[in-house]
């Protein structure tokens, strides 16, 4: 169901929030010497990434009860996202978006969508070999793609090699 104006001001207000601790995060790992993988490629539209959207929560969100009823709670009544399973590995809440109509791959309060939904796919690009979703139109290349390029430039293997090595270390996209 579309989102009233009342809760897409409410969303408005926490989006603000996770993009604030969004890049004090991100910053915080910068300063200790971490680099995200680059993103190539573009969003081709498919709506994959609203399919089965999933929330990684710390261990006290996962295992204290209020704190994690609160969290469901917050998601179902704001977020319009109903817990479908949970994944104990990472500590992984699986949901149902009610915003996603599958007919028309569309989302009915996108102008609201969470922050979650306008990061996809760049939280994963802090991970050591991050897998973006099949269909999705993103590429990830890594932080030192350009000078692996030049490097592979200097060797001497026949274009066959040079390919293969540029998929296998994901330089293109
Ligand atoms: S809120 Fe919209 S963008 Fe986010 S998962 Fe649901 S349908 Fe997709
Ligand atoms: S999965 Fe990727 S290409 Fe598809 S809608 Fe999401 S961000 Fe765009």
């Amino acid at each position: 169901m579309r989102d009233s104006l009342l809760l897409a001001a409410v969303k408005r207000v926490a989006l603000w929030r996770f993009q604030a601790d969004l890049a004090v995060h991100r910053a915080l790992r910068r300063s200790r010497g971490e680099r995200p993988w680059k993103l190539g490629g573009d969003c081709r539209r498919c709506a994959s990434c609203c399919e089965a959207p999933a929330i990684a929560v710390g261990a006290l969100n996962w295992s204290w009860a209020p704190l994690r009823r609160l969290f469901l709670w917050w998601q179902r009544r704001v977020n319009g996202f109903l817990l479908e399973r949970e994944e104990e590995e990472g500590f992984s809440f699986v949901f149902r978006c009610t915003h996603f109509d599958r007919g028309t791959r569309s989302c009915d309060s996108y102008a609201s969508r969470p922050g979650m939904c306008r990061d996809y796919p760049r939280l994963l690009l802090w991970q050591p070999n991050p897998e973006l979703l099949p269909l999705c139109g993103y590429r990830a290349r890594p932080p030192n793609a350009d000078g692996l390029k030049a490097a592979l430039s200097r060797l001497p293997l026949t274009p066959e090699q040079r390919e293969k090595l540029r998929r296998g270390l994901r330089l293109d996209g």
